[in-house]
């Protein structure tokens, strides 16, 4: 049974930790990654295994903290107290990691975190839009790629690659089809349980057997819709999450929200639907690492600048998910998505007509009882909206 996934972020690293303990035995490599934008079929044609890194819960920031100054994102906190703080079972098994250049706070951590491990920094264009933009990120992928045939002793082929795009592709698709068994209403999933079960499963040694798991998921979901047994009721206001705080262990305001009553039933951005849905198009003989490189610079984060696809996805989806609400989430101390905002608050309020809520909170659980009361107004709102709407 894949559903109804209980355990904490920490018992799901402790239980990762095992398997990859075995994994090494048998002589696989590690690769760590920090971000949506590391190829991660780079490390799949290397035949090693991808591992995220970032860090969701509060736990490690206090280690953090003696060497970064408290006004850094958790996430930045987080990641980097992970890898010193020896409370992370799974990022001493690593090799090596890749990481990119996206905010600030993460470049400058990384100065840090590599005399951890060794690192390649990954310089992502800023301007996506841009044709230099490309050139520049296919050879950030050839430096990748470069450095992990150094730091694992193996080469990678063009046919590995290709390989390695097939199954990933392969993944994302059935990723995607998971987010869309919610669009059904009412749904077969809540969002928490539905967050709580993917953080798992993200986590894998097998690709085959991760496969089938995710199938198996899917079947179970499908099923449920089959047999109209719903997670919720069809008057639940539906949530759509933009921004931040989807993964298992930094999910606080999601779980409010929900035990306010809400839904939340898509979730774009980081941990959401618009990282899955975007394949990789390999068009005739062109060069994988080029087709790698194009898909991985469309990823919609607030460092890009402009970032006008983030609006066009938030848009169709408020649409496919028939959504009463958007929430948008920032961490304390992230300028992007914190500015960015406006620009979400502009077009959810202004454009489409919706209620919208902006949280900035952070990983602790200080403020749980004033976001509570935030979230309970914002229903009402909804619920308020809908009746007007009857
Ligand atoms: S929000 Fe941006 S910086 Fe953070 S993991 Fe996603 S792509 Fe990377
Ligand atoms: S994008 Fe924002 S939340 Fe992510 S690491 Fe940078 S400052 Fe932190």
């Amino acid at each position: 049974m894949v559903l109804a996934v209980t355990e904490t972020i920490q018992d799901v690293h402790n239980d990762f930790a095992l398997s990859l303990e075995m994994a090494k035995e048998d002589g696989r490599k590690v690769v760590g990654c920090l971000c949506s934008y590391s190829p991660t079929e780079l490390i799949l044609a290397a035949g090693a295994i991808p591992v995220g890194l970032c860090g969701s819960t509060q736990e490690p920031i206090t280690k953090a903290e003696e060497v970064l100054s408290p006004d850094q994102c958790p996430k930045v906190k987080a990641t980097y107290g992970r890898a010193i703080s020896g409370t992370c079972p799974i990022f001493p098994l690593a090799d090596c990691v890749i990481a990119e250049t996206t905010c600030d706070g993460r470049k400058k951590m990384y100065e840090l975190l590599e005399r951890e491990v060794p690192m390649y920094v990954m310089d992502l264009p800023q301007k996506p839009e841009t044709p230099a933009a490309l050139d520049h990120w296919v050879e950030e992928v050839r430096q990748a790629k470069s450095f992990l045939e150094q730091q694992l002793g193996v080469t990678i082929t063009h046919d590995h690659l290709r390989e390695a795009i097939v199954k990933g592709n392969k993944r994302r698709k059935l990723i995607t089809d998971l987010y869309y068994c919610r669009v059904h209403h009412p749904g077969p999933i809540n969002g928490f349980e539905f967050i709580n079960t993917m953080s798992k499963l993200q986590y894998y040694t097998d690709f085959d057997h991760h496969i089938e798991t995710l199938e198996r998921f899917h079947a179970e979901l499908h099923n449920l819709v089959e047999k109209k047994e719903y997670a919720h009721s069809a008057d639940q206001p539906r949530i759509l999450w933009t921004g931040l705080g989807n993964s298992l262990g930094c999910s606080k305001v999601l779980e409010i929200v929900e035990e306010c009553g809400g839904v939340v039933v898509c979730q774009e951005g980081c941990g959401g639907v618009t990282r899955s849905e975007d394949q990789i198009h390999l068009h005739g003989n062109e060069d994988p690492l080029v087709a790698i490189a194009k898909r991985y610079l469309r990823v919609t984060c607030a460092c890009m600048t402009p970032n006008n696809q983030r609006f066009e996805d938030l848009e169709r989806l408020t649409g496919e998910f028939q959504i009463d609400g958007v929430i948008d989430l920032a961490w304390q101390f992230c300028q992007p998505f914190e500015i960015e905002s406006y620009r979400v608050r502009e077009l959810v309020k202004d454009k489409l007509g919706l209620p919208f809520l902006h949280v900035v909170t952070d990983y602790s659980h200080s403020d749980t009882e004033q976001l509570r009361i935030r979230i309970e107004g914002f229903m009402e709102q909804i619920a308020t909206r809908k009746r007007y709407a009857l």
